[in-house]
């Protein structure tokens, strides 16, 4: 029998599975770097924390039954993740990205991956046309790379299009489902090959802990992957392994909940004069709208608009004092960002120009608190 998601965010695929024999229902911190062996060849199943440790591996079996993966991996960091995955590639492999995508894939891409010899072009899919992929697909293409909602502009991509495309080819599709996090999409599901997470963000959700996960369809890229967390030896430690399993026991909660509230500051937003655009996939006329609702269970807690002047988007982020002024998104806490000094800044002036990430852009990561109080301070910093 497979648990809906809110179960699994529980226990994952079971709650046999433990290593742990005291019926702990928080499952323990293993806080040892190394394990004993009784003799010679006999090992309890770990031998050093770097290459798996129980506490760990509890969170990414969690991880892995959300996102309907064959295995999930715990890194460091998202980017620590990203940095693995890429070590999956050689010199001469080309990868297809979409253009806008968080500011530090872009950085990681432009400045450690080029040099060690990949080969990157991007599609513009705020045109929401993954034919414009396979137009780009070479001898020596290997991987799609995309995120959707797209990070900050909140363009959708038809995840099943694309990977309909990835298998005609050969490539994996990579995608970073940080946005939606497994509550609301699954794109493994849709036919992906790896998902991404920054865990930080909506798995954790308290902004207190750095994490990252790969999850896979297939044993083969889970033991390539395995091979390359224990070599390159990103893994998450122990105890922060246990705070994003407790983070992930809210997640259906805190997901359903910072949706309302965004759905509501989104309305309030619309009415708003001063408010040039709004992006978020609920709404109706979001170029995204129908196919997010055809491969996602919600649109989201993440929206992204457009003031009338650069002084108007200062003054709000000055501001502001119940909505913090900071990077990152997904916790329990309403934050608001300047992706072009802080999420982007490291983002070639032009590419952000084509993606109309300008100074007037402001990203609201929508939290848990009463939404009248957020609308109240938007209210006041808009017109006083
Ligand atoms: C934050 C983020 C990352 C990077 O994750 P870290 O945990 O900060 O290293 C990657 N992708 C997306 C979409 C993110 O929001």
């Amino acid at each position: 029998m497979e648990y809906g998601i809110s179960t699994k965010c529980l226990y994952g695929n079971g709650t046999e599975e433990t290593v742990d024999r005291s019926g702990a229902i928080s499952f323990p911190i293993y806080q040892t770097a190394t394990f004993a062996h009784r003799g010679v060849g006999e090992s309890t199943g770990y031998d050093y924390s770097r290459l798996q440790n129980p506490t760990r591996e509890q969170l990414e079996k969690v991880v892995a039954a959300l996102e309907s993966g064959v295995d999930a991996l715990a890194f460091s960091s998202g980017m620590a993740a990203i940095t693995a995955l890429m070590e999956l590639f050689h010199p001469g492999d080309h990868i297809i990205t979409d253009c806008d995508l968080y500011g530090g894939s872009i950085r990681l891409f432009d400045n450690v991956s080029k040099k060690n010899g990949i080969l990157f072009n991007s599609v513009d899919c705020a045109k929401c046309a993954p034919e414009e992929f396979e137009k780009l697909v070479g001898e020596n293409t290997k991987a799609i790379f995309i995120e959707t909602p797209t990070n900050p502009m909140m363009n959708v991509i038809d995840i099943e299009k694309l990977a309909e495309i990835s298998k005609r080819h050969g490539l994996l599709l990579i995608v970073d489902n940080t946005f939606m996090s497994p509550y609301f999409q699954n794109p493994i599901k849709l036919g992906a090959d790896v998902v991404v997470h920054s865990g930080t963000k909506y798995l954790g959700g308290h902004n207190d802990t750095i994490a990252g996960f790969l999850v896979t369809s297939t044993n083969e890229l889970s033991e390539k992957l395995r091979f390359l967390i224990k070599t390159v030896g990103s893994g998450l430690a122990p105890f922060d392994s246990w705070l994003i399993l407790r983070g992930i026991k809210t997640l259906a909660l805190r997901m359903d909940r910072g949706e309302k509230n965004a759905e509501k500051l989104v309305s309030w937003l619309c009415q708003e004069k001063k408010v040039t655009k709004v992006c978020y996939p609920g709404l109706v006329n979001h170029p995204g709208h129908e196919v997010c609702k055809k491969q996602s269970r919600g649109f989201g807690c993440m929206v992204t608009f457009e003031v009338e002047s650069k002084e108007l988007a200062h003054k709000i982020l000055k501001d502001v004092r119940l909505i913090r002024f900071a990077e990152s998104l997904g916790g329990v806490e309403t934050l608001i960002t300047y992706p072009i000094t802080q999420t982007h800044a490291d983002v070639p002036k032009e590419v952000l120009a084509a993606n109309g990430v300008t100074d007037r852009i402001l990203r609201l990561s929508v939290g848990i608190e009463d939404v009248e109080d957020l609308i109240k301070e938007l209210e006041q910093v808009f017109h006083e």
